[in-house]
């Protein structure tokens, strides 16, 4: 089957059509036929279109909405000039995965959608009022140009931590506030988390039940996942994504009481405070100057600035913070895998946040690690240290494109 996986963003729409169905899941043999991203939706929208192997193909046009973005995505992968192979109607195209940043407690698995199920992300608009209405919005433009006959399904980022038990999810607030608003800990980044924890498995032979890592995605947004028995028994991200680890513009964990202080000493309002926390804070807060982890490193070894490097330490103590949490939390773990843009790219910064741990049995090897980067896969931990270090790049499309495939086929899935 032709998957057409979609990821729709307030402003943004990235996607990728992935051949994959049953039988090639088993042998592993799924293929990315094309991908491409839409930006600035609403104004003057920058395209990139790009079908496997071709050059990319850039474009500047206003496009208005979510919808016009799409057809104009479809209207090229048709074309004769796309070149995507195996893909010349809307016929050629069957099935539309969607990724869906809450599900909250009504959906653990992924979906194909239906009327309830869209009432059902609907009402978790409260819990993710950035995210839940962009991704509505792909999930209508898709049925309007597609038709309804053609299947679509949600993959949620919260789904693969339904399984945290109660004393991991549950916040020590008056016990009311969970019964009356579902105010808990749900987690996200899940298609990430579960997506190298498979990877995982397949490069060393474990089973499901012997699944005991610890996974890092670190990128621009950061979480850790504790899985114990293959499944998620923690996680850094809360009700929303804005705690836990710091992250490009997030600043994860604080006193919440400095909510209360700043709109005092500052006059800002809850938006304002809402808006920093989730914006202005994190790496580029620290710094003063980026988001962006690389320049970060740039300039801290360029120009030895001061708060860059401060910016750096923060986040990596941080990780480690963590990392010393759910090894606790676990009672030991076999393996800590490493992703996202940071944790795949960064040796430096996988070598910062490993630093002074060899007593916890977490020791690096200096050669392995800075061998791994530009998506290469592999193990980088010191022959001796107790715990295995890996470096797995994410790929969340495919396990959207394959969720789809199962939910669409009625196949099972354990994890
Ligand atoms: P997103 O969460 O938006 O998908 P990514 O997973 O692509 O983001 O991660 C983006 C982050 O990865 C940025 O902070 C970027 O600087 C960082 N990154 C990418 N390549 C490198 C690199 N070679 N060294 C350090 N950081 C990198």
């Amino acid at each position: 089957m032709n998957i057409l996986v979609l990821n729709c963003g307030s402003s943004s729409l990235k996607f990728q059509i992935i051949e994959t169905d049953l039988d090639i899941i088993e042998k592993n043999e799924d293929h990315q036929k094309a991908k491409g991203l839409v930006e600035r939706i609403g104004g003057q929208s920058l395209v990139s279109l790009q079908s496997t192997g071709k050059p990319p193909v850039k474009q500047a046009l206003p496009l208005r909405d979510h919808r016009v973005a799409l057809d104009h995505v479809i209207r090229w992968i048709i074309s004769a000039d796309s070149q995507v192979p195996g893909i010349r109607s809307l016929a050629d195209i069957h099935a539309v995965g969607h990724r869906v940043v809450h599900g909250a407690e009504k959906f653990t698995k992924s979906v194909v959608i239906d009327e309830t199920v869209i009432r059902g992300i609907e009402d978790c608009i409260d819990l993710a009022p950035l995210h839940n209405p962009a991704n509505l919005k792909g999930i209508y433009a898709a049925r309007d140009l597609l038709g309804a006959g053609v299947p679509q399904v949600a993959v949620f980022d919260t789904g693969f931590h339904s399984t945290m038990p109660e004393t991991s999810y549950l916040y020590a607030l008056p016990y009311q506030l969970y019964r009356r608003h579902k105010i808990r800990r749900y987690g996200f980044h899940g298609t990430s988390h579960r997506y190298v924890a498979y990877r995982y498995r397949q490069l060393t032979g474990k089973d499901l039940e012997n699944t005991n890592i610890i996974t890092l995605h670190l990128g621009n947004g950061c979480s850790a996942c504790a899985i114990k028995g293959g499944v998620s028994v923690d996680t850094s991200m809360g009700l929303t994504p804005l705690e836990g680890l710091v992250m490009g513009t997030r600043g994860g964990d604080i006193d919440p009481s400095i909510i209360e202080f700043l709109s005092h000493k500052e006059a800002m309002s809850l938006n304002e405070i809402d808006a920093m926390l989730n914006k202005q804070s994190g790496l580029l807060g620290l710094s003063g100057l980026t988001n962006d982890m690389r320049d970060l490193l740039a300039e801290e070894h360029e120009h030895q600035d001061r708060r860059a490097k401060l910016a750096i330490d923060i986040f990596c103590l941080r990780v480690k913070k963590y990392i010393g949490a759910y090894l606790a939390e676990m009672g030991g773990a076999d393996s800590i895998v490493f992703t996202g843009g940071i944790g795949e790219n960064s040796p430096q910064v996988r070598q910062r946040i490993c630093a002074g741990l060899s007593n916890l049995g977490i020791e690096i090897d200096e050669q392995a690690n800075d061998q791994l980067v530009g998506g290469k896969e592999g193990e980088m931990g010191a022959a001796d240290g107790k715990i295995k270090l890996y470096v797995i790049p994410t790929n969340e499309e495919l396990l959207i494109a394959r969720d789809t495939v199962r939910s669409v086929r009625n196949a099972p899935r354990r994890w």
